[in-house]
Parts: C-alpha cells; sequence; structure tokens
C-alpha cells in the first residue's frame, strides 16, 4: 500500500486498518496484481478470532514501526504499561456502570482503549479529541477495529467542545507552550505574560468537561507543580478539584529524568465530594520488580476500601 500510493507507513497502515474492517479493499487507484496480494494476505485475517486487547496490541506494534520512521516528539503513543496501570486505576475508582470517558487528546487512541480494555463488567462510551488529521484516522480505526463506541472530533481540543459531561477524562497531556494567546485568554490558567502551557489549560478543559465529583486520570511531567506558572495552577486546583493521588511511575519507563512523568488522580469538586483523609502518594517501583508492585497494588486496595 505504501509502495503503491509513494505515502507514509502510518498513512498506510491507516489504508490497511479501514480495508480490514470493511473486509474488503477499499482504494480503487491499485493495479490488479496489488489487489489480488492484499486480498491473499486480508483472507488469511480473522479478526473475529481476536480479542479488542490483543487487536489493539498488534496495531499498537504496527503504529511504533511507522512512528519510528517518522519522529514526532509530541505525537509520541502512550506506552503499554503506563495505560494497562491507568486503566487498573480508573476500574478500582470509578463506580458506575454506565460510563462516558474523555480523552481530549486521544491521540492513536491507543491509551484510551487500553482504559477501555481494563475496565470490568461495564458499559463504555468515549470520546476523544485530536489535532492532528493523520492520528485520528489510526485512533478511529483502532476504535472500530476494537469494537468500542468511541465518538472522535478532529480540532484543537483547547476550543470549545461540543461533548456532553464525562465521568471521567483520561489524558496523556501534550506538554509545552500553547501558541494560541487569544484562545488562552479563555482560560484561569493563561499566562500573564507570554505563552501558557497547553498541559495547564488541558487540565483545565477537562475538569470543565466532567461532571461534579468526576475524576480525572492525567499524564502529568513529574515537575508540573514546580515550573514557574506552577502557583496558578495550585490555587486552580484548590478551588475546583481535590487531588486524589499522585503516582510517579519508575524512571527506568522514560529515556532521562526531564522526559519522567506521573499519573495525577483529580476529582472534580461538587455537592457530597469528599476529600481523602490523604492523598494517595506512590513512588512505583519498577514494573518488572513484581512483588514490589503487588505490595504497592495492595497499598492502592487498601487506600481505597478506606477513602472511596
Ligand atoms: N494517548 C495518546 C496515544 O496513546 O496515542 C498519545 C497522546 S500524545 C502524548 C499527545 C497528543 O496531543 C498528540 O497526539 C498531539 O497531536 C495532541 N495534541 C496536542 N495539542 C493538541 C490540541 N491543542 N488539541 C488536540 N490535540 C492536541
Amino acid at each position: 500500500m505504501q509502495e503503491e500510493f509513494d505515502c507514509t507507513y502510518l498513512e498506510a497502515l491507516a489504508e490497511t486498518g479501514e480495508n480490514l474492517f470493511h473486509g474488503s479493499i477499499l482504494q480503487e487507484e491499485l493495479s490488479e496484481l496489488s489487489v489480488k496480494r492484499l486480498r491473499k494476505s486480508y483472507d488469511s485475517i480473522q479478526l473475529d478470532r481476536f480479542s479488542s486487547e490483543e487487536i489493539r496490541k498488534s496495531f499498537q506494534l504496527a503504529i511504533l514501526k511507522g512512528m519510528k520512521q517518522n519522529i514526532q516528539q509530541n505525537h509520541q503513543m502512550t506506552p503499554d504499561s503506563i495505560g494497562m496501570f491507568m486503566g487498573y486505576l480508573a476500574d478500582k475508582f470509578l463506580s458506575g456502570k454506565e460510563i462516558h470517558l474523555l480523552d481530549p487528546a486521544v491521540g492513536t487512541g491507543n491509551l484510551l482503549t487500553t482504559v477501555i480494555n481494563h475496565m470490568h463488567n461495564r458499559t463504555i462510551e468515549a470520546t476523544g479529541v485530536e489535532i492532528d488529521d493523520i492520528l485520528i484516522k489510526l485512533a478511529y480505526i483502532n476504535a472500530n477495529l476494537q469494537e468500542h463506541p468511541i465518538q472522535f472530533f478532529n480540532q484543537d481540543a483547547l476550543e470549545p467542545l461540543f461533548t456532553e459531561l464525562a465521568d471521567a477524562v483520561i489524558c496523556d497531556l501534550p506538554v509545552g507552550y500553547y501558541p494560541n494567546d487569544v484562545r488562552a485568554a479563555e482560560y484561569k490558567l493563561k499566562a500573564d505574560e507570554g505563552h501558557a502551557y497547553a498541559h495547564h489549560l488541558f487540565i483545565e478543559q477537562s475538569v470543565n468537561h466532567v461532571k461534579e465529583g468526576g475524576y480525572l486520570f492525567l499524564l502529568v511531567p513529574n515537575g508540573l507543580f514546580e515550573s514557574q506558572l506552577a502557583g496558578k495552577l495550585h490555587e486552580y486546583l484548590k478551588e475546583h478539584a481535590i487531588i486524589q493521588g499522585l503516582f510517579q511511575l519508575p524512571l527506568t519507563l522514560f529515556k532521562n529524568e526531564q522526559a519522567a512523568k506521573s499519573i495525577l488522580i483529580l476529582q472534580k469538586k461538587g455537592e457530597n465530594v469528599k476529600p481523602p483523609k490523604e492523598a494517595l502518594l506512590v513512588n512505583l517501583p519498577s514494573l518488572s520488580k513484581a512483588q514490589a508492585v503487588d505490595r504497592i497494588l495492595t497499598q492502592v486496595n487498601e487506600w481505597i476500601k478506606e477513602n472511596k
């Protein structure tokens, strides 16, 4: 497909995913020989033999291959282990049977669908927003192949969002400056001088689009509360949200200390929403250390029993 259309691997992957979902070859411009070759390889794939999680993982490997050929730092897919841990946490914290999730920076949909695949015995609907048109195409194909009902919006997520309030936001926040100062001026977390931080504005936008008492599971840079604009963020959070937990991820998951991240769990304030006795602050050990991870999971479970 890539050869025939002289396009990138990721664009070719999107076309291939679309074909697999529809069970036919949709590109009329392909040569007869290619159609024959493709049909032969598609015929050997029976998607219904695989679980959603197996399909996600294989699609993820193909996306990783494509991303290696065309590296864009801010478009990195959320790593599997982080997604699985966020899914575990979301499953523990959220109590409803019918849940609406929102990911305002959905990228390839890998994080969102990992979380959905790790939430048990629920009916989940979701909304994903993404500014990059090839990533959102991969995300919607990913959702189709896994048969998840996700609605996608291809737009700047910091512009007005036309979605219903979610029960929870799941997001690997894009980190850096937001160049649109006019739009940023609408936010409480705007910068008084120069550009605002996109990741701060994403937090405010996420709080705005979650129900009272709803949760936010956010992958944030470790220095979130130490940057120049952190004072404003502290004040904002104090007024609108409760910090439920902060999980510092093991450094081994990241290229260097500057790139290291944590999972921040917030709850939007509202009637009958009580803060925990104390927030759950955890330094996660390397995920390969099974016993140490087990101890942490026991600690999380006990905390949830006591506070939820
Ligand atoms: N969780 C995603 C996944 O598993 O593929 C990866 C998220 S990646 C760290 C952040 C994403 O935010 C990128 O895909 C980027 O294109 C998107 N993004 C950055 N600024 C945005 C904006 N203003 N509105 C919507 N999406 C944005």
